[in-house]
């Protein structure tokens, strides 16, 4: 869905240009396995002069994502106030509404049951409404069914939480339910808000939805 988005030339650009020599790397590995270069093996009780940097390097790469580009995280931003959400009635499942993130109003309630457990999913997803409808009404629900309920009972206790604030984490790329309330939890101001959201898309793309091209 976001293969050709610029977040994700953005994040393989970085991966292959800025931080792998890929070629070079499988040169020397070539010359590795042709026994060209011959690995020596020795326990030590400190780190290389030469590996320091590196170390201190990654370690501090990681840790902080202050070196998010200001236009990158503006991107972001306006893409996921952008995005199109799925609302529905976490209580009985029958008021639905597909609004963009910027749309949301602070409090919601159901004009049907006046629940204020208003949930949120993919704009697409036409099943939800139906598997809290079914529960609602008494009917047994599948365990795959049960799982879709009660991530939707966390979203909706995000958003009644959080409010706005809660569908902007959860525009994010593969962001989930418990991963939009760990941000949520962490989060300091606005700008910190919005480099976490890209990293844990950026968490996504590399570790998943790289390999499912
Ligand atoms: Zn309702």
């Amino acid at each position: 869905r976001y293969s050709k988005t610029p977040l994700v030339k953005e994040a393989l650009r970085e991966l292959f240009h800025d931080k792998y020599d890929i070629e070079g790397t499988g040169k020397i590995l070539k010359k590795i396995r042709n026994n060209e270069i011959q690995i020596n093996w020795c326990d030590i009780d400190k780190f290389s002069k030469l590996a320091i940097p590196i170390l201190d390097h990654t370690a501090r790469y990681y840790s902080s994502p202050s070196n998010v580009d200001k236009a990158i995280l503006d991107m972001i931003k306006s893409r996921l106030f952008k995005t199109k959400h799925r609302l529905v009635c976490a209580r009985c499942g029958k008021w639905v509404r597909v609004v963009e993130t910027n749309e949301i109003k602070n409090s919601l309630s159901c004009p049907y049951c006046k629940a204020r457990q208003i949930t949120a999913t993919f704009y697409s997803d036409y099943d939800l409404p139906k598997i809290i409808q079914k529960k609602h009404s008494g009917k047994k629900i599948s365990s795959d069914e049960k799982h879709k309920f009660d991530r939707a009972w966390k979203v909706s206790s995000l958003i009644e939480n959080f409010g706005k604030t809660a569908l902007i984490v959860l525009s994010g790329y593969g962001v989930g339910a418990d991963t939009a309330a760990r941000i949520l939890r962490n989060m300091v101001d606005e700008e910190n808000l919005y480099k976490q959201i890209y990293e844990a898309e950026r968490q996504y793309v590399m570790t998943r939805g790289f390999w499912d091209y």
